[in-house]
């Protein structure tokens, strides 16, 4: 039924050094420019204040036919927000991103995974609020946030509004995330290539991405509220990521937002149209999911050498498919943070 890996990309600038250059908006210009040169439309969910301040971005992604989703209205994790004003932010957010784009916003994803059990009012307010799926729940449990017990496939929340949460892996008994972000550029690629492959086969398939993950030329710093130990991992892989990213586009699939239906589809087929939640959150109910966690990855076969299996397709190849131009270099002109 399913088949294809949609483009996500979630428009914000928290890693960035606060006395540093701005480079997150140059780097989605420039990534912007590649999905055009490749002939792919994806999902952009931006932070809202973020937006508002390039008002032209916003326009252009719009106006190429890419999905403008939201990203929060600044980028707090919900259980940081009180439910009012999550609901001003929601609803500031969507229509400002609805002048901008000129487009129908109607996809939203949580900062950080942290759609949980102690922020599940924000489902019920983004119903409300006219929205109509989200992408912003982990099944699993990973360095940020996770919601226990719900599927690893799309479903329904109890309000109405649809999720399709992010896929994990298992092989040799070792459970893995390979979806976006440091999962995706610093994963041994054959292990990424195969979760994808075999998601994009099964379930409803995104890869999702920052800017700074395109800017492996950023000068490093310790990042303010992530321990001194894992920092670095920000940094991880980024030379991976136009390579990587565009090997998996060779089987584009649309904006999620126009893949609503598949969404459905596989919430039905996964007995979680909608899932049951106790009063305090709780998923309950029968949980037909509940034996089928993880993606089985077993072959490694067919990915050519030793090298391009664990690190990938070469930049090259990306420069090759980029027409000439390479985001990571044109960068070095950045503006200075006013
Ligand atoms: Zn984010």
């Amino acid at each position: 039924m399913a088949g294809g890996i949609t483009f996500t990309l979630d428009f914000e600038d928290h890693w960035a050094d606060p006395s540093g250059e701005l480079r997150y908006e140059q780097l989605a210009w420039e990534v912007l420019g590649w999905l055009d040169s490749l002939g792919v439309r994806g999902s952009w969910y931006f932070v809202g204040e973020l937006g508002s301040r390039h008002p032209d971005l916003v326009a252009a992604v719009g106006a190429a036919g890419h999905e403008v989703g939201v990203h929060g209205w600044t980028h707090t994790p919900l259980p940081e927000l009180t439910p009012a004003r999550f609901r001003d932010d929601a609803r500031r957010a969507k229509g400002v991103l609805e002048d901008l784009s000129g487009t129908e916003v109607a996809g939203f994803r949580a900062p950080t995974y942290s759609l949980v059990k102690e922020s599940v009012w924000a489902t019920e307010l983004l119903a409300e609020e006219g929205y109509r799926y989200s992408s912003g729940v982990s099944s699993q449990r990973n360095p940020l946030w996770w919601y226990p017990g719900v599927p690893p496939h799309p479903f329904r929340w109890p309000s109405g509004l649809l999720e399709t949460s992010g896929q994990f892996a298992r092989v040799a008994g070792f459970v893995y995330y390979f979806g976006g972000g440091t999962f995706l550029r610093a994963t041994p690629w054959w292990m990424v290539r195969e979760g994808f492959d075999q998601w994009a086969e099964q379930g409803l398939a995104f890869v999702y991405c920052h800017p700074y993950d395109f800017d492996p030329g950023e000068e490093r710093f310790r990042i303010p509220d992530v321990p001194a130990v894992l920092s670095p991992l920000l940094w991880a892989g980024r030379r991976n990521m136009w390579s990587r990213v565009g090997a998996l586009l060779a089987d584009a699939a649309p904006p999620l937002l126009e893949r609503i239906d598949e969404m459905e589809a596989l919430a039905v087929a996964g007995g979680a149209n909608p899932i049951s939640l106790s009063a305090s959150g709780d998923v309950c109910g029968p949980q037909a999911w509940a034996e089928r966690r993880h993606l089985p990855v077993s072959s490694t076969a067919g990915l050519g050498s030793l090298k391009q299996r664990w690190r990938g397709p070469t930049p090259a190849d990306a420069v090759r498919s980029r027409r000439g131009r390479i985001g990571p270099q044109t960068i070095a002109n950045t503006k200075e943070r006013t």
